[in-house]
């Protein structure tokens, strides 16, 4: 008999610890492939909807660009890619999804909150129990289109931070709202809203600080008069 017939000993539980390994090998397999595969591709198709201003799959990709915001980002910081372009992309995106939910609700049941930057460095607003209160005293933009979009019917807020708007939140409980500030800040209450419950639209400031900062009214106009007859919003 030679050594190759000789028949292979075997270890009592061997198939077990096999089948083990296989199994633990076949998981790893797997969740690699999900942690690299999805950023992968939620990158490819976020640069190809940047590049042709066209979302391609909105829901998979919001969905996508929620599960894996971390490893995307990382990715990103690897690649060179600019983070920030796609924390703008994804508001676009979120905005793109929400319109018409959001113009659905009457505007009675809508807020806006406008960030305290916005505000001239000079103002002379109370901070009260509800925010900052405008006087009106024409040294910005904001006391005339809180005015405008007060008389649309919106109830508006100066806020200060994020504890103003939970609380405001919590106290008039709006069924959508707008948020106006700088990238961070859009997204966090984008994210915030989602979990209450609120139909969320953002809107972006121009310039990104803490003083004097500045929106295209504009922007703030096309998405607070979504649903509203143009009659009603002369
Ligand atoms: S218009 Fe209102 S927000 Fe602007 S500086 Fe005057 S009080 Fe402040």
């Amino acid at each position: 008999m030679t050594i190759e017939q000789l028949p292979t000993p075997s270890i009592p539980g061997q198939p077990f610890w096999d089948q083990l390994i296989f199994t633990v090998g076949e998981a790893t397999l797997i969740i690699l492939a999900l942690f690299i595969i999805i950023p992968v591709a939620v990158i490819c198709i976020s640069l190809l909807s940047i590049h042709h201003r066209k979302f391609y799959f909105p829901r998979l990709l919001k969905a996508g660009l929620t599960m894996t915001e971390g490893t995307v980002k990382a990715l990103c910081k690897l690649f060179g890619l600019d983070d920030k372009e796609l924390t703008a992309f994804f508001i676009h995106l979120h905005n793109t999804l929400s319109t018409s939910a959001f113009a659905a609700i009457p505007i009675e049941k809508r807020a806006i909150f406008i960030p305290q930057c916005l505000r001239n460095s000079q103002c002379p607003a109370n901070l009260t129990p509800e925010g900052l209160v405008c006087k009106r005293c024409g040294r910005c933009e904001v006391g005339e289109n809180i005015t405008r979009l007060e008389s649309y019917g919106y109830r508006v807020w100066i806020a200060p931070g994020s504890t103003l708007i939970k609380r405001m939140v919590k106290k008039y409980r709006p069924e959508a709202l707008i948020g106006v500030g700088c990238l961070m800040e859009v997204k966090e209450g984008i994210e915030m809203s989602d979990k209450l419950g609120i139909i969320a639209m953002g809107v972006l400031t121009l310039k990104d600080g803490c003083v004097e900062t500045i929106v295209n009214w504009s922007d703030v106009y096309d998405v607070a008069l979504l649903g509203i007859e143009k009659k009603d919003a002369q």
